[in-house]
């Protein structure tokens, strides 16, 4: 009799845990959310993103990939984005609007969340993210997620940065990884490992300047439009853990 109540005991206990366990396991899966990671270069925005595709099936938007891209496909946006690109000049950001909405429109077919990496970067690509929003994506919210980080932290990660040759691919490696250092291969595509001139460590210091000034005036108009913020302490942090604390707060 004693044994039997103890069995049933056990069972209940064993019961309400399984019963605990499938009922409270949170969900990763966001549907109609657009997360904007926003991140000085080199806090590993990319890299999350990418975490987030694989892991947890998400459409990733790298706006630079996308425009390489184009560029490489010579699609009519694309040969528009290469004349700017050729006189050194920045694509204007309703342009980059445009390349925008129409990923967007390929990507919300699904529901799936979506992380547009690194996007919007200025005041001006917030406000028409967020009028394109209202108008052609109205059942989607939009979260921004900060990822923060030290200046010498940046410079020391991003001059240790290696991508692939290959505009197809981008894959973007840390030296620290890389088996043959002599002659740095992609390991997706088998195309040359390249640094790109933007990561050498002085232009590095000067593009955080510039992003610091674009990213305060950006911050400001979110708080203006009572936009939330929800931050994410990259520092010292491995690429494990940086998802982990991503997807706590999810
Ligand atoms: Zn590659």
């Amino acid at each position: 009799m004693k044994q039997n109540l103890i069995l049933f005991i056990s069972i209940a206990i064993l019961g309400g845990a399984i019963y605990y366990h499938f009922t409270k396991k949170p969900s990763y899966k966001a549907e109609k959310t657009i997360f904007s990671f926003l991140g000085a270069p080199g806090s590993g925005k990319g890299t999350l993103a990418e975490q987030c595709a694989q892991k947890l099936d998400y459409n990733v938007l790298s706006t630079g990939n996308l425009c390489r891209k184009h560029i490489a496909d010579k699609t009519e946006l694309g040969n528009k984005l290469q004349k700017y690109t050729n006189s050194g000049r920045l694509v204007p950001d309703h342009i980059i609007a445009v390349m925008v909405k129409g990923w967007l429109k390929e990507n919300t077919k699904d529901n799936k969340a979506i992380v547009l990496d690194g996007y919007p970067r200025t005041e001006k690509q917030a406000i028409l993210l967020f009028d394109m929003l209202k108008k052609d994506f109205p059942e989607y919210s939009l979260r921004i997620i900060s990822l923060d980080i030290s200046q010498d932290e940046v410079v020391k990660r991003i001059s240790n940065r290696l991508v692939c040759n290959n505009k197809k691919c981008q894959a973007v490696y840390n030296t620290g990884q890389i088996k043959n250092i002599d002659d740095p291969l992609c390991e997706l595509c088998d195309d040359k490992l390249i640094k790109r001139d933007n990561d050498k460590a002085e232009v590095v210091r000067e593009r955080l300047k510039v992003y610091e000034q674009k990213a305060k005036k950006l911050l400001n108009f979110y708080k203006a439009s009572r936009k939330k913020i929800e931050n994410i302490n990259v520092e010292s942090k491995t690429i494990p853990q940086i998802f982990e604390e991503f997807k706590g707060i999810l």
